[in-house]
């Protein structure tokens, strides 16, 4: 990379000189007048020179991964890492399969006397941020190996035979420095499904890794682990056993695990003694690990910008509801109009997920944040894994209301509702195809049925679609006053905690029968 510089540095400079000597033909200078000619031609020529190399080694594809590149020349130490199990929070039973493997590098002796064949590829899949990536890095901290960290991407290129130089390029300096561990990021960048209309590159870089991966022998502790979105996508003789036989679901954390990665990173923050950690685990429902670390991030920023010596629940909430709902929009010019449409839509939201007991509404917002103009954060109170077809319908219902809320006050209906049309179009689309909650009966459906029966299907989803909407409706209407208050509310203070919402519900709750 410095030479490279130089270079630049050295051609920009001839460049200049060779400028200048080439209009001092025409309008000479005195001090100039005394370079020969000679000299002219050589500085001229030196530039050329510099110019082609320039831009030829500037086409020329890098035959090596990023990891092994010139400018990371192989340095044993800084491939080391760092991190070890103790800084992967939760994710328990997939750090005790590891386990296996871990002891397979430290003491792979005792394996081989038995005959053993150690374990050559894992593969990670799952929801981003998840921790895929830590993992790998946790796997070669307890074993001291060499970590080389590659994405699937950097293999692909324009040029026929590139990707594969640079999967052997790495797999050399692996098996040199073996107990090593590859990572592979994004594996579904050159692993995916092989067809006959597939890129001659694509499948030149996939032959070599699965060549690599038969090549080596058990005397070489190299381990390659793979991370991707999609398992689906991934070519059937990448997963075959010998190659990446070990296949780990690395999940969005539940409670315990969500409790866990949140201590990991508030370790070295401090924090206020009211903050709970149980509660913030329990807003942030659904979150990644990547995200649960950057709420504790966002949240020491916020605290240093509020000039706090303590990072507090505040702090907290502030972040979380940057990272669920974006970015606070500074002066927004929202029409008054609008605005009261949008304190309507929002209250209708957040009393039809509460009469149906979908999630816990948390807070109502009609400050705009990110693309939204306002919004409606809600968590469920527990983890929940199965859903029945009636909570199914709820989320619909509640993903309605705010359409509903508009078409009950102002009888017409807005643009607001495009995000809640598609999500809940999205829910009664798995319904028919996937639950085998429709008339269709107990079946899931698949691509090729989707082409041929699509007005069968789409039939099936506004049946679905409908009914939730109706539901949203009645509830709207036997509570319209209470939709109002909460607008109104709205509309004055702008945002409506979950304690205001239970206050104002308990203005128009009835008063019970009492047996006379
Ligand atoms: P992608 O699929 O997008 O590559 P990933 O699954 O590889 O994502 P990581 O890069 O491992 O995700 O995680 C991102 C960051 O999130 C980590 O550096 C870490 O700070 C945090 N994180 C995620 N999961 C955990 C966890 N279980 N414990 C502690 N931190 C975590």
């Amino acid at each position: 990379m410095k030479r490279k510089k130089l270079i630049f540095i050295v051609l920009i400079i001839s460049i200049i000189m060779s400028t200048i000597l080439l209009f001092d033909k025409y309008y000479p200078s005195p001090g100039l007048s005394k370079v020969k000619i000679g000299d002219r031609m050589a500085i001229w020529a030196v530039t050329i020179i510099l110019l082609i190399y320039y831009v030829r080694s500037n086409s020329k594809p890098q035959l090596v991964p990023s990891v092994l590149s010139s400018e990371k020349v192989a340095n044993k130490e800084r491939d080391k890492s760092n991190v070890s199990f103790k800084d992967v929070a939760g994710l328990e039973e997939i750090k005790e399969e590891l386990q296996e493997t871990i002891d397979f590098i430290n003491n792979s002796n005792k394996y081989r006397k038995m005959g053993a064949k150690i374990p050559k590829g894992i593969l990670f899949y799952g929801p981003p941020g998840t921790g895929k990536t830590l993992l790998a890095k946790a796997v070669a901290g307890e074993t001291n190996s060499i970590f080389l960290y590659a994405s699937g991407s950097e293999f692909v290129e324009k040029y026929v035979g590139v990707g594969a130089k640079r999967v052997r390029t790495l797999f050399e300096r692996a098996k040199k420095e073996a107990p090593s561990i590859i990572f592979i990021d994004e594996i579904d960048a050159i692993g995916t499904k092989r067809n006959l209309e597939s890129n001659n590159e694509k499948d030149q870089t996939l032959n070599q890794l699965l060549v690599e991966m038969d090549g080596f022998n058990t005397n070489e502790t190299v381990i390659v682990i793979g991370a991707t979105n999609r398992l689906d996508l991934l070519d059937e003789a990448l997963l075959r056993p010998g190659r990446f036989d070990r296949h780990i679901f690395v999940g969005n954390p539940n409670m315990k695990a969500r409790e866990q990665i949140l201590e990991v990173h508030t370790k070295n923050k401090p924090l206020d003694k009211s903050i709970n950690i149980i509660d913030i685990a329990k807003k942030t429902h659904g979150l990644s690990g990547a995200e649960l670390a950057n709420i504790a991030n966002e949240a020491a920023i916020i605290a240093v910008r509020n000039n706090k010596t303590k990072i507090s629940i505040e702090e907290f909430d502030a972040a979380i509801e940057r990272v669920l709902a974006g970015l606070e929009v500074k002066n927004p010019t929202v029409l008054l109009k609008e605005k009261k449409t949008v304190s309507i839509h929002e209250a209708g939201h957040a009393l039809v997920a509460k009469v149906l007991k979908t999630e816990m509404v948390q807070k109502i917002s009609i400050v705009p944040r990110g693309q939204a103009l306002g919004y409606v954060l809600k968590f469920p109170d527990e983890d929940r894994y199965l859903l029945t077809e009636q909570e199914l319908m709820n989320k619909i219902s509640a993903l309605l209301a705010g359409r509903g809320a508009e078409q009950l006050v102002f009888n017409e209906v807005t643009t607001g509702a495009k995000d809640d049309l598609d999500k809940a179009t999205s829910i009664a689309r798995e319904m028919v195809c996937s639950y085998g909650m429709s008339s269709l009966g107990p079946m899931v459906v698949d691509e090729h049925y989707i082409k041929h029966n699509y007005e069968m299907l789409r039939v099936e989803i506004k049946k679905i679609l409908d009914k939730g909407y109706k539901e949203a409706l009645r509830i709207l209407e036997e509570n319209k006053d209470i939709l109002h208050h909460v607008s109104n509310t709205l509309m004055e203070k702008e945002t409506i905690n979950s304690e205001e919402l239970d206050d104002i519900f308990k203005i128009y709750e009835k008063p019970m029968d009492c047996a006379t």
